[in-house]
């Protein structure tokens, strides 16, 4: 039987050991402080700004949430960032995606500083990254890793194939990967004879934003799954491929009219040796990261 990588139980844990991290810090007289700025009105954005702001106080960080109007300018956001970065008490400022298309993204990704880019999104952090040197990763792909390690599944020498090179994911879910000494095979939609190269997998990972993408043909037997993928099951037909037979889903599909299934087709799961279920595996960890790089970057600026 494979073993499901229990997302919510590692987040837990995670989250225990940043609130010890707090405590620590606060007995030397520092509290991390995130800002989070949540621009306009995405209900989608609202619902993951308020578990991160929840979060912050659960674990003790200082946290302040900013939300401008839609109509805020670049230059405004620029300004915004900018008295952020010089104030002491925050370490860590995020700026929650997808902005208005008014917005020039990059630029304001560029402008927060480095040590306090706890998305570590910035060019800086990438490049520290890629180099090999301690640096704030991308939330996500830094969860795989924690999945990966506290599930005692090894990475060293183990072949990792990453499908997916989003910027936010995929390339730093295969840098990471290589830093822990996998073999790294990173797909994207341009690979030729894909399937090839995921069955040679010991560890796939996928990050492709395609529901169900990655059938049972393509996984070796007894490879670990590491689905990173959050898609939206809206009709019967595509319920029917995943989840036919699934009488709590079928409650919750007739419920809400749709149910939620990641980037692996759930039958390549039966296969494996181990795997990250939808909902329930690598995204429960994206906000518990976020929370260690938050109180990380309050100790590497000052030294700690
Ligand atoms: P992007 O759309 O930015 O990237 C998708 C990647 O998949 C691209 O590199 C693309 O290749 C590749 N791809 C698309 N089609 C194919 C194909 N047919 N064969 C091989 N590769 C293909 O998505 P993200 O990386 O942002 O997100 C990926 C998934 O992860 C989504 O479902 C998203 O919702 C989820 N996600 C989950 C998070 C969490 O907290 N768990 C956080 C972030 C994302 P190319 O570059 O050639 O176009």
């Amino acid at each position: 039987m494979p073993v499901v990588l229990d997302g919510t139980a590692i987040a837990a844990q995670i989250q225990q050991e940043v609130a010890l991290s707090v405590a620590a810090l606060a007995a030397r007289g520092v509290r991390p402080g995130l800002a989070v700025i949540l621009v306009g009105h995405v209900p989608a954005s609202e619902i993951y700004v308020r578990s991160k702001v929840k979060t912050c106080e659960e674990l003790g960080i200082h946290s302040e949430l900013i939300t401008p109007p839609e109509s805020i300018t670049t230059e405004e956001m620029l300004a915004l960032v900018d008295s952020l970065n010089q104030r002491d008490q925050i370490d860590g400022i995020l700026i929650q995606l997808p902005l208005p298309a008014h917005v020039d993204t990059k630029r304001l990704l560029d402008a927060v500083l480095p040590e306090k880019d706890v998305d570590g999104f910035h060019p800086v952090n990438a490049g520290r990254l890629q180099s090999g040197r301690p640096s704030l990763a991308p939330c996500t792909p830094a969860g795989v890793i924690e999945i990966l390690q506290r599930s005692a599944i090894p990475i060293s020498g183990a072949h990792a194939v990453v499908v997916g090179r989003s910027d936010i994911v995929g390339k730093p879910a295969a840098a990471l990967l290589l830093n822990h000494n996998a073999t790294v095979t990173l797909c994207h939609s341009k690979t030729r004879d894909l399937a090839t190269l995921t069955r040679q997998a010991d560890i796939l990972v996928a990050a492709i934003g395609r529901p169900g993408f990655i059938t049972p043909e393509m996984v070796r037997h007894g490879a670990t799954l590491i689905d990173v993928g959050i898609n939206r099951v809206t009709t019967r037909a595509d319920f029917d491929r995943f989840f036919a037979g699934d009488a709590k889903r079928e409650e919750a599909f007739t419920r809400r009219g749709s149910v939620i299934v990641g980037d692996i087709h759930p039958h390549a799961f039966a296969v494996s040796r181990a795997y990250t279920p939808v909902p329930g595996g690598v995204g429960k960890l994206t906000i518990a990261m976020l929370m260690a790089n938050t109180v990380q970057a309050a100790r590497l600026r000052r030294g700690l």
